[in-house]
């Protein structure tokens, strides 16, 4: 066959291949059309799924009726004119493209208004070709009525789902524009019905009811807002609490100067920050909105503009891990979220001189005094106070006062709402964790030599691993030598530890050790040695505490950064309060 020029219908159906894959590519490029058109208002009527009808109704600037035309050829827009405005594309189009695809596919028919315009302007084209432009009666503004989607290239008409799945695609990319413009109105109908309304959110209010609306009130009551602006990046995000996380990563919302995306340097970013927080193979829940000069990012990467690349993404990932895990240290007993029972707690009290640290029974410093206990747990007390936090003396802190042990694994206590129930090696793990941590990062961890070093028989690739990465154990406070061609000798731990764990503890290092080697992530490993440490060094179930070592885990619990769950993420405490223990034993009923 010899080489021709195509035709341009068949050039805008190829085009439409790859930007038109289903109705609610549609919705999204006429809905982004609108907002780049700095609509207010956007209405959105779809009939049978988006086959039947698309049809989006704006009050934007309009187009003028000798421009309808350019509207709908191919590589004509009103965005950019060179190659500068390219590579700083500020609007959500810029591809001229997106209109004569659906064109190419569908019976299309384009009115508009410019404000100064005396009436309106309306082109119908069908099969590529244009009719004749013939006023039409409108207000300013655009409508694109979109019919019969793919009536003409029946090979992707085949492709389409049922009625309820394509509509079910629709609200997905209309809740992300949603999200990411929430001072704009949206409605959304379905086969003549109501689908969603939404009320556009004044300036100078955030964006929480938008995001209540569109994620429920159980994410709002769980999300922690957190914002970080830093050398030209801004991100604003609200961050679900770990406790409310999901089998999918199916609420997970990161715009990029207003563009939706799904970019992995942000996903990833996302995970880093929740790390220690989260339950195993859950997922969090987020919004996140990032803005930056459009300079500093390439939207043009992808046909559908999904994906942007980032010229600075090693700046992007840090800053997104910072804003996540800075606003997980909040997750602690009393702060305002209490998404572990899902109930509303009090704040944290706080003195007003800042200065009293005494409760009514003093019990804050109760296990510095006459313990005889013999727990890690009170030696750390005593070795590394916690920063206790400020209590009013006629407030109650969060936690309250502990009245009793379970089966030596739950600590019961009473606070102002009622019952707390506290999983005593978690919450001490988490505690552990974040002291080790800080160690760790001061550069601070303090070694005990063992009286005896201890000799391990080992396979010869755990010797070698450990000889490999000594500098890092001895940084996390375990020194170890090679011992023969497969023995290892630990000399000294870190002071925290008992030392009666010390081999189970080398042991679970060395298996760390095997299963990271393999996936090459060493370097990263400090956490999870730290965290290993933390587990071993932690109240073990069946250890019997006195009230005063209770009353002093509560403490160092309200003290210490993320200790609303382990660092496996696993709630450490829950709150049972007087309404649900009424409800209970039917008191009031
Ligand atoms: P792009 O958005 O990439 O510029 P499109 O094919 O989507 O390409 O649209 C072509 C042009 O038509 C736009 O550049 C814009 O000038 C105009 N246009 C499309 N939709 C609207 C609208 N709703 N309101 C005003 N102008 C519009
Ligand atoms: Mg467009």
């Amino acid at each position: 066959m010899p080489i021709q020029q195509l035709p341009d219908h068949l050039i805008n159906q190829i085009a439409a291949g790859e930007v038109i894959e289903r109705p609610a590519s549609v919705v999204k490029e006429l809905v982004e059309n609108s907002l780049d058109a700095r609509a207010q208002h956007i209405g959105i009527s779809i009939e049978a799924g988006g086959a039947r009808l698309i049809e989006i109704t704006d009050d934007g600037v309009g187009i003028a009726a000798d421009e309808l035309p350019l509207a709908l050829s191919r590589h004509a827009t009103s965005k950019v004119t060179s190659l500068e405005d390219l590579s700083a594309v500020a609007s959500l189009g810029f591809r001229g493209e997106a209109l004569p695809s659906i064109a190419s596919v569908a019976r299309v028919e384009l009115a508009a208004r410019t404000e100064s315009g005396e009436h309106g302007a309306m082109l119908a084209v069908q099969g590529g070709a244009a009719h004749d432009i013939v006023p039409t009666a409108m207000r300013s503004g655009a409508r694109v009525t979109v019919r019969d989607l793919f009536y003409n290239t029946p090979a992707r008409r085949k492709f389409l789902r049922t009625e309820k799945t394509e509509f079910t695609h629709i609200e997905r990319v209309v809740r992300r524009l949603a999200l990411a413009h929430p001072s704009v109105a949206f409605t959304l109908k379905h086969n003549g019905r109501n689908s969603m309304h939404l009320a556009a959110v004044p300036d100078g209010e955030g964006p929480e009811r938008r995001i209540e609306q569109l994620l429920g009130t159980e994410f709002i009551a769980a999300a922690i807002p957190a914002s970080q602006h830093r050398e030209g990046l801004a991100i604003d995000a609200w961050l679900a609490a770990p406790a409310f996380n999901r089998s999918q990563p199916d609420m997970q919302y990161a715009f990029v100067n207003g563009r939706w995306v799904r970019d992995k340097t942000i996903m990833h970013a996302v995970r880093m920050g929740y790390q220690d927080v989260l339950f195993h193979g859950r997922h969090p829940a987020y919004v996140m909105w990032i803005s930056m000069n459009p300079t500093r990012v390439d939207v043009n990467a992808h046909p559908a503009k999904t994906e942007v690349r980032f010229r600075d993404s090693g700046a992007i990932h840090a800053l997104v891990q910072r804003t996540v895990t800075d606003a997980m240290r909040s997750t602690r007993p009393g702060t305002e979220r209490n998404a572990v029972t899902g109930l509303p707690s009090r704040p944290a009290p706080v003195s007003q001189s800042g200065l009293s640290l005494a409760t009514p029974n003093d019990m804050n410093r109760a296990t510095s005094t006459g313990t005889t206990s013999t727990t890690n747990w009170t030696n750390l007390v005593r070795e590394m106070p916690a920063a206790i936090p400020p209590v009013a003396d006629d407030a109650p802190p969060p936690l309250g006062f502990a009245v009793a042990q379970i089966h030596g694994v739950f600590i019961l206590a009473e606070n102002a709402e009622g019952l707390v129930i506290v999983d005593m090696h978690a919450a001490h793990e988490r505690i552990t964790y974040e002291r080790l941590k800080k160690a760790h990062s001061d550069r601070a961890m303090v070694r005990q030599p063992l009286l005896v070093p201890l000799r391990l028989n080992v396979s010869r690739a755990e010797a070698d691993l450990c000889e490999a990465n000594a500098a890092v154990l001895r940084q996390a406070g375990m020194v170890v030598e090679r011992g023969g061609p497969e023995a290892v000798i630990l000399r000294e731990i870190p002071a925290l530890l008992d030392a009666t764990r010390a081999e189970s503890l080398l042991r679970d290092v060395l298996a760390d050790f095997e299963s990271l080697g393999r996936s090459g992530r060493i370097a990263a490993f400090t956490d999870e040695l730290l965290a290993t440490m933390a587990c071993h060094a932690s109240v073990r179930a069946n250890r019997k505490l006195t009230l005063p070592e209770m009353n002093a885990l509560l403490r160092d619990m309200e003290a210490t950064d993320r200790a609303d769950q382990c660092n496996h993420g696993r709630p450490t405490w829950t709150q049972l309060g007087m309404p649900e223990l009424d409800r209970l034993f039917l008191r009031g009923q």
